[in-house]
């Protein structure tokens, strides 16, 4: 038996540590504990990892602090797509929906998609015809609606109309950030990656995207290898600039480096966000575990909402550095 682990991440970007509230700080602390604890309960009660990763970005989308689900950031044309994807590392089945904009937890769609079809990646309407034959709830877009995220999409176009931006790094746009990850600058994306007692793996990811993205633009949330990825080795979820993560094929990266070249999943992991990653100015994170229980959670930008919690041991959760 091996003691289970789960790690979550709700994004990355430029820390605004000066501009920070407080209470900002405790409550994104707070909603990564109590993420992490729900997570961690399936596990110690023998669930699968599976389950964890997929209960941790469920609940990471209804919760508007992180960008996806509920709390996402707006495209150009001020709409919301969805991208999300999870991955079963004992079987390597994979599930993925993009682009859909009235689903109120894409995740629960990617798994359905995973379990229910013989295809791994739907988008837009398809998924969302898929996701209403097996029952999936359906809102309407201004569910998603935050009044943070709006703010942030205005500066975003007001400082230049044609540039995206990573939802922590947007943060950054905002007249006077209170957030201790600067929004304009930030990489919102959300994960979770587990192994469960019986050393099975999974990872999951879920995001509205990167803020004034082009209407059909897709990053690496839902490409399976590159912004989620699990084997019988290692399950690995990213954030960050999803451009440089698919063409650095970042998860996947993670577990061939482990497997072809013998490295620690800590090594692999940094290899690949602070050389590979930076080689291409990718920005960004991921959270990975491997199947003896280790954790890495590398990034190259100034801060990054993670945690991890261990067996029945308190989550640890941090933010910067
Ligand atoms: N990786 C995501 C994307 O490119 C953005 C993020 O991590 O916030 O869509």
């Amino acid at each position: 038996m091996t003691t289970p682990i789960l790690a979550i991440h709700g994004g990355a970007g430029t820390i605004t540590r000066s501009d920070m509230s407080a209470d900002k700080e405790a409550a994104y602390q707070q909603a990564l504990n109590d993420i992490l604890a729900a997570g961690q309960r399936i596990l110690v009660d023998g669930g699968s990892a599976l389950d964890a990763v997929t209960e941790a970005v469920r609940l990471l989308e209804e919760c508007t602090l992180f960008n996806a689900g509920k709390g996402a950031v707006l495209t150009s044309a001020g709409t919301y797509e969805l991208d999300a994807s999870i991955m079963d590392g004992t079987t390597l089945a994979a599930g993925a929906v993009t682009c859909v904009k009235r689903l109120r937890n894409p995740i629960l769609a990617a798994r359905a998609v995973m379990e229910h079809s013989e295809h791994v990646l739907f988008t837009s309407e398809g998924a969302e015809a898929f996701a209403q034959a097996h029952g999936l709830e359906f809102v309407e877009p201004d569910y998603y609606y935050t009044e943070a995220r709006y703010a942030q999409w205005q500066r975003a176009r007001q400082k230049d109309g044609m540039a995206m931006f990573l939802d922590h790094d947007a943060a950054s746009l905002m007249a006077k950030p209170a957030e201790p990850i600067d929004p304009d600058s930030k990489f919102g994306t959300v994960g979770a990656v587990a192994c469960d007692a019986q050393g099975r793996l999974a990872a999951a990811t879920s995001t509205g995207g990167v803020t004034n993205k082009k209407v059909g633009r897709v990053g690496d949330t839902p490409i399976v290898g590159a912004g989620c990825f699990a084997n019988n080795v290692a399950a690995v979820s990213c954030t960050g600039t999803g451009e440089m993560f698919i063409r650095a094929v970042a998860a996947y990266d993670v577990a061939a480096q482990m497997q072809y070249a013998g490295k620690s999943l800590a090594d692999a992991a940094d290899d690949v966000v602070m050389r590979k990653l930076v080689a291409i100015e990718g920005r960004g994170g991921m959270i990975a575990v491997d199947a003896q229980g280790n954790v890495a959670l590398p990034f190259n930008t100034e801060g990054m909402y993670r945690g991890f919690a261990r067996g029945a041991e308190a989550p640890v959760v941090s933010i910067y550095r």
